[in-house]
């Protein structure tokens, strides 16, 4: 019988709710299959749900636990998640309560050395990282997910075991009233870095695990600093070894250290040790103010993936996929790509207009992503604990030369989870049209934020629509016989398909559903590298796979099939 915890978490700044268990029907009645079933209610599971509810896919999702997960964990998101997240619809509690920032300062004994400053322009809705404890993300995520008909959230079920044949997964599942069987054409893992159905599928994930434990503690305290990331190596009080602060909302501050060789996590927790280190933090940064312990934990970086995350019936998602060095709020922002990239897949295979290839591009963008976040995470790792003496002695020496030599600085950049180009995909088509283009936005990139001239943006205007979308760039005389074909031809596809076209006089739309941008100041077509008759072909989660200056209706229906992997 699993008895899941029934009394909120303890927290200095956040009153854990606890959400009710509810008797499942299919203890005693005849069993229905679901559609899709996700196991975990942590970020990854609750925003694949919404994805797919956008779609119109019915969602059950199974959490073990009664309430959300402890501590702040995954606090920073970057501005690819945030588009995500409006993309789902509900960015606005995150915008209302995150703290935005843009850069961050390195500082080696004692001195800084290295201030980091996060690309963005005028075009950006939002800065490059929005700081947020996670409770808030999985506590926002909840809420839309209960107003939400077609999910519904199981509190307190825990998956036991797991087992498919061609046509449905059975899930096992253990309740404070015993144990059930649940029955599902589909099931999402995103049961977390812990996965149970990683375990129970054998799986095993590639890449390193390494050396070094840290230690994350949040603290509630009033501190009189901006939002910034501070990174200082070597100082006085923790020598060899590195500490990160972090603002996050409600005066809750983030102290993150390494520990020294060979020191347990045990002893790192003793409340005296933890306590005379916090203090020797706040000194370093002139603070001496009285302070409440909220959360603290130990934990070490790793740099391992899953070769696949489709197998059947069953898809690994975030952590269950991938565990990935927190250097470079990699975690919970890689996650939400793979549940944008999975979402309108799975609704494709699920409504018949896609066949079974389509998820196998899932794990070959995504796995490939990971990959790379593994090679460059790796690399930040290394440098913020490096696993020999060699490597110390030559990170140290670039440390102390980036004193005095502006070159070296670059070295130091910090480089953090970025939007992931599915360049390689097989679901791009129309390579040599896309060489054609000296800019824009690229085949498997995702589409760029415009500012608009009614002071809006671009993504605003795409919105939360469920389907692909066809972006066709007018002159002065509006459509042409040729991109008027093209857009009415899209309306025969058995999928949705959303239509934008952008010119500086947009007199002759082709229809009332479409979205009209009247780009008067050029600065969509020029970001877009857009001339009239340019059409771009863009994936649900808002990846171009085609993109021409001049096409014709059998070429985009032609990329409409490679897009599916027809
Ligand atoms: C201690 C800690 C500190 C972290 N710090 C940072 C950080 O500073 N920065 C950062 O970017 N990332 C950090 N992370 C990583 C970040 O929290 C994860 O990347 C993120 O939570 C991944 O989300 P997820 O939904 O994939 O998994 P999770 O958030 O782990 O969610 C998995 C969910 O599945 C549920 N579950 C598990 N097994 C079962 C089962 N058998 N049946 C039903 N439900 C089940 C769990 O209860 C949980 O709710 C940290 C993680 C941990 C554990």
């Amino acid at each position: 019988m699993h008895i899941p915890a029934s009394e909120g978490r303890a927290s200095v700044f956040y009153q854990y709710k606890v959400y009710p268990y509810r008797h499942p029907s299919e203890m005693d009645e005849t069993r229905t299959v679901q559609s899709v079933v996700v196991v975990g209610a942590g970020p990854i599971g609750l925003a694949t749900a919404l994805d797919l509810a956008r779609f119109g896919v019915p969602v059950t999702i199974l959490e073990e636990d009664l309430q959300l997960s402890e501590g702040s964990r995954a606090i920073v998101l970057t501005r690819r998640s945030l588009e995500i997240l409006q993309q789902l619809g509900v960015e606005k509690p995150f915008l209302d309560k995150g703290l935005p920032w843009s850069h961050g300062r390195s500082f080696f004994r004692g001195q800084e050395i290295y201030k980091m400053i996060m690309p963005y322009d005028e075009d950006d809705r939002y800065l490059p990282g929005l700081n947020i404890q996670q409770q808030y993300i999985e506590e926002y995520l909840v809420d839309y997910c209960r107003t939400e008909k077609l999910i519904d959230i199981r509190w307190g079920q825990k998956v036991l075991a797991v087992s498919q044949n061609d046509s449905a997964v059975t899930l096992r599942i253990d309740t404070p009233e015993g144990e059930y069987d649940l029955v599902a054409s589909w099931v999402v893992a995103a049961d977390g870095g812990r996965s149970t159905i990683r375990k129970l599928l054998q799986l095993r994930m590639e890449g390193r695990a390494y050396p070094g434990n840290f230690v994350i503690a949040d603290i509630k305290t009033k501190i009189d600093l901006p939002t910034e990331r501070l990174c200082f190596f070597d100082p006085a009080w923790n020598p060899g070894n590195n500490v990160l602060v972090h603002r996050q909302p409600d005066d809750l501050w983030r102290i993150d250290f390494r520990l020294p060789d060979g020191e347990t996590a045990e002893r790192a927790l003793e409340p005296e040790l933890l306590h005379t280190r916090i203090n020797a933090v706040l000194e370093m940064i002139n603070q001496r103010n009285e302070w409440q312990l909220d959360w603290a934990t130990v934990y070490s970086a790793n740099t391992l993936t899953l070769a696949d995350y489709v197998h059947g019936r069953i898809l690994l998602t975030g952590d269950a996929a991938h565990l990935l060095p927190i250097f470079g709020v990699r975690g919970v922002n890689t996650g939400f790509q793979d549940c944008n990239n999975l979402a309108w897949k799975l609704t494709f295979v699920i409504n018949g207009w896609a066949g079974l290839n389509l998820l196998q591009s899932y794990t070959q963008e995504r796995v490939q992503a990971a990959r790379e976040i593994c090679e460059e995470g790796g690399k930040s790792t290394r440098f913020m604990t490096p696993p020999s003496r060699g490597t110390r002695l030559l990170r140290d020496a670039v440390l102390s030369f980036s004193l005095s030599e502006d070159f070296l600085k670059d070295l130091l950049h910090w480089r953090t989870s970025r939007p992931h180009d599915y360049h390689n995909s097989p679901l791009n088509s129309f390579l040599e049209a896309d060489r054609e283009f000296g800019g824009g936005v690229g085949l498997g990139q995702p589409l760029r934020n415009v500012k608009l001239a009614s002071n809006d943006y671009f993504l605003d205007r795409i919105g939360s629509r469920a389907g692909f979308h066809l972006i066709v760039f007018v002159g002065e005389r509006g459509l042409t016989p040729s991109l008027g074909e093209i857009l009415s031809a899209s309306a025969n596809e058995p999928f949705p398909i959303f239509r934008t076209v952008i010119g500086v006089s947009v007199r002759a739309a082709a229809g009332l559903d479409d979205v009209i941008i009247t780009d008067e100041e050029g600065r969509v077509s020029g970001k877009y590298e857009g001339t009239p008759g340019t059409v771009y072909l863009v994936r649900p989660d808002l990846h171009v796979c085609a993109r021409w200056h001049l096409t014709s209706r059998d070429q985009v229906s032609l990329a409409l099939r490679r897009a599916v992997a027809h």
